[in-house]
């Protein structure tokens, strides 16, 4: 790892060495907090969990090989140099953002309240037609998923996509503050994390902390038809590229002002720096549109179903475009792009169509979710729960989410959990086409759902983490 020699490190964590002088210009060929991952010639980071203490792995490490450790206490009889410091945790952040700024790769940064990992995934897809690319693994993207993931960069390493995810004011600033992204993607603000940002305009900000370490010459990609984001029309002198459908939208949105400059407000059709048109919506199979951008058209057909994976898509080419790529690459990287797991991935048992959305949920994702079930041929089920962290409006968010799968013409809804029975309420009054049941917990309903489930059906199963729905696809992928 470049200029990652045992004093640079203590120096960039400001902690003390304990070893050899001439170890000192060791360099470490990794760094991970796991002693499970840890190889020979790597540096062992020890992080207390709730359950064990990282530190009573460093006999451990040593052993199989490790360069050196970081340890919170002085260690007696270790064989090996180590690096002092007060906080392991925050010597991972500073290590990791010293290793990033001796990196020159462009590194891309993703947030937003909805849609970051699958938004990592287009991108990773498309860059990688290109360069040879790292990106975050699975949904590692907070304090220490992103520095254990700017540490898994290597020398043959020519761009990295990094998720960037946060549920309070200042976090994205050190997250930034490690990534210095080069490009900042962001894909929109929602009504996660209510309970800290309190409103949509404190998540803007909360968010915006990611251009603090943006360089003068990098680049801003937002979606242009978030109302937020789209009032971001310069942001330190970058001018940031939009993307979006170029639908009709409230006059609102570019001035942030109704009625401004005498016009009367009304639709306005927003045309986005990149857009799509042509949609076509090809159920299960994915989504085609013809994505315009600055350097011209490309028909892409995308092969994971939703609408909002045209968002992800334009998202990409910007990226891309951004880093010089050509207009058939990003086609083909667009093309390539697979369905993660737990994230609307479309499992084909022998018996049913499974979309497995169990991973998380939020208002938003629910609804782009249900409007892919609505895709379904034959009997349509939503399995859904709880979602969290909604602060106070929680109950009526719930109960619009019952109203959407209703008005979606859903056939039958299955829902667990406390809140949950809001949506229920919420489908109910919409109409009778709906079939809706209701459970006060998971293992209440699914013995139940089970019994109702026939061969044929398209079911969704979607709620957030904590309610453990893969209990759920696992008990529905065995039966069928
Ligand atoms: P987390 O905060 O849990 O990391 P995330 O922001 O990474 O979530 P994803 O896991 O990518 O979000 O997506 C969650 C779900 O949201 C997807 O399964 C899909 O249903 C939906 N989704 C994906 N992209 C978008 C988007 N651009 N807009 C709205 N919904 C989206
Ligand atoms: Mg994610």
């Amino acid at each position: 790892m470049k200029n990652m020699t045992l004093e640079n490190i203590a120096e960039a964590c400001g902690g003390s060495y304990f070893g050899k002088e001439q170890e000192k210009q060791t360099e470490i060929r990794g760094a991970v907090t796991d002693s499970r991952q840890v190889e020979e010639g790597f540096l062992f980071i020890p992080v207390k969990g709730a359950r064990v203490d990282g530190h009573d792995f460093i006999p451990q490490v040593c052993e199989k090989g490790a360069a050196a450790v970081l340890t919170e206490k002085k260690l007696e009889n270790c064989e090996k140099p180590y690096i002092l410091v007060q906080s392991c945790l925050r010597a991972l952040k500073d290590i990791a953002g010293f290793y990033r700024s001796q990196l020159n790769i462009p590194i891309v940064g993703i947030t937003g309240s909805v849609g970051k990992t699958s938004t990592k995934e287009m991108i990773a897809s498309v860059l990688s037609e290109k360069y040879h690319v790292l990106k975050t693994a699975g949904n590692f993207n907070n304090e220490i998923g992103l520095p254990l993931t700017l540490l898994r960069i290597q020398e043959e390493h020519e761009a990295a996509v990094v998720e960037m995810g946060i549920s309070d004011f200042g976090e994205m600033h050190r997250l930034a503050k490690m990534a210095q992204p080069d490009i900042c993607v962001i894909t929109n603000i929602g009504i996660c994390h209510l309970e800290n940002l309190k409103t949509r305009d404190g998540i803007l900000k909360a968010k915006s902390e990611i251009f603090d370490y943006l360089k003068p010459e990098g680049h801003i990609i937002l979606n242009g038809e978030d109302d937020k984001l789209s009032t971001l029309t310069e942001v330190k002198g970058i001018r940031p590229v939009f993307y979006g459908f170029g639908e009709m939208q409230p006059d609102i949105c570019r001035s942030g002002e109704e009625g401004k400059e005498g016009r009367k407000p009304g639709m306005q059709k927003v045309q986005q720096d990149i857009y799509a048109d042509h949609i076509q919506n090809c159920g299960l199979k994915g989504m085609e549109a013809d994505i315009h951008t600055p350097a011209g058209t490309i028909s892409v057909h995308i092969p994971i179903p939703g609408r909002h994976n045209i968002y992800n898509a334009m998202a990409a080419a910007g990226a891309a475009l951004a880093l010089n790529m050509e207009l058939e690459d990003i086609k083909s990287g667009i093309e390539k792009a697979e369905a993660i797991g737990g994230r609307t991935n479309l499992i084909e048992t022998g018996g049913l169509m499974l979309i497995d959305d169990c991973y998380n949920a939020n208002p938003v994702s629910m609804r782009a979710s249900l409007d892919v079930l609505s895709n379904g041929l034959a009997r349509t089920v939503a399995v859904l729960g709880d979602m969290g962290e909604l602060g106070e409006h929680e109950k009526r968010l719930h109960y619009e989410i019952g109203v959407y799968a209703a008005e979606k013409q859903i056939d039958t809804l299955f829902c667990a959990g406390v809140l949950s029975k809001e949506m229920a309420e919420g489908a109910c009054d919409t109409n009778d086409w709906c079939e809706v049941f209701h459970f006060d917990t998971k293992d209440e309903m699914l013995p139940q759902l089970l019994e109702y489930l026939q061969e044929g059906d398209t079911v969704l199963v979607k709620a957030s983490h904590f309610m453990d729905y893969p209990k759920i696809v696992e008990a529905v992928r065995e039966k069928f």
